[in-house]
């Protein structure tokens, strides 16, 4: 084994050089015998029925379910994460099940045949895209089966990875964390990326888009960068549902209270000058 042997895993912008065996930053790619391999593919963690809603998704088939299922492994660092337990360990960190593409169509069938609100499959919990065959590879079968694709997602991965999953997706709501590059730099992504997944949504006819912004006291929570970034989602489309989300202390960000109910409240105000649908949430 030797440095001369790393390939380059460019499904985010980490771009992280793996040498033979290693795992990349987001537990969830590695090497393995010279290529890049996708580590937590049918690797599940969390299998459950939630409302479309909890996704969160307001606008999309209101009333139904989706079968929701994560993994283990994400390439962002949000001192806040609500799902560190299975976002931030890789393959010894939690216990996981395999679960196939043909499985995963399959409980959705079966699933369906019980309830007919329950419409599809979610990929969500954990960062669904560092594993992205997995996520293309069952939303292929989900779809043809006649159920639906959900897609949850930080969104910081490469235009090639979006380009090849946007058309399979039936809703998404993607994370958008804050509009300061600064900010994503600090947790390990970038923004720039974020607004080209979210563009690249935006512009996909089958797919139903929504933005959550989790607003997080002292990070993200001025007048000032709501009304930059409701401003540009606006210019993409003035109908694009943002949720203005409410932060709670999780994991290794306990220093500070949650954000105060009235300044959700407020951004959600701001957002509103640009946008139709603006929701608040967790309060
Ligand atoms: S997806 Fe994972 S392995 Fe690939 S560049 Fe990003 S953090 Fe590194």
């Amino acid at each position: 084994m030797s440095a001369d042997d790393a390939i380059r895993c460019d499904t985010c912008p980490r771009g992280c050089l793996l040498e033979p065996g290693a795992v990349g930053a987001c537990r969830a790619r590695g090497n393995v015998d010279g290529s890049i391999v996708a580590l937590g593919y049918g690797r599940v963690t969390s299998v459950a029925i939630d409302p479309v809603e909890k996704k969160p998704l307001a606008r999309w088939m209101p009333g139904s379910t989706v079968l929701s299922l994560g993994s283990y492994g994400c390439n962002l660092r949000c001192p806040w994460c609500q799902n560190s337990s299975i976002s931030q360990v890789g393959e010894d960190g939690v216990d996981w099940r395999e679960m196939l593409p043909a499985d995963v169509a399959a409980l959705a069938t079966r699933l369906h045949g019980q309830d007919p609100r329950m419409v599809g499959v979610a990929y969500t919990y954990n960062e669904p895209l560092v594993a992205w065959e997995f996520v293309r590879d069952c939303s292929v079968l989900v779809h043809d089966v006649g159920l639906k694709n959900v897609l949850v997602s930080a969104g910081c991965v490469s235009h090639t990875v979006v380009d090849s999953i946007a058309p399979l997706i039936d809703a998404a709501n993607i994370d958008l964390k804050s509009f300061r590059a600064e900010t994503y730099r600090v947790l390990g992504g970038d923004l720039a990326t974020v607004k080209a997944t979210i563009e690249l949504f935006a512009a996909t006819p089958t797919c139903h888009l929504e933005v959550t912004t989790l607003i997080v006291p002292g990070v993200n929570d001025t007048r000032g960068e709501m009304d930059e970034l409701a401003a540009w989602l606006a210019l993409l489309d003035t109908g694009i549902v943002l949720h203005v989300s409410r932060f709670h202390p999780a994991w290794r960000m306990r220093d500070r209270g949650s954000t105060p109910i009235i300044r959700v409240y407020e951004l959600a105000d701001v957002a509103r000058a640009h946008l139709f649908h603006v929701c608040t949430g967790n309060c």
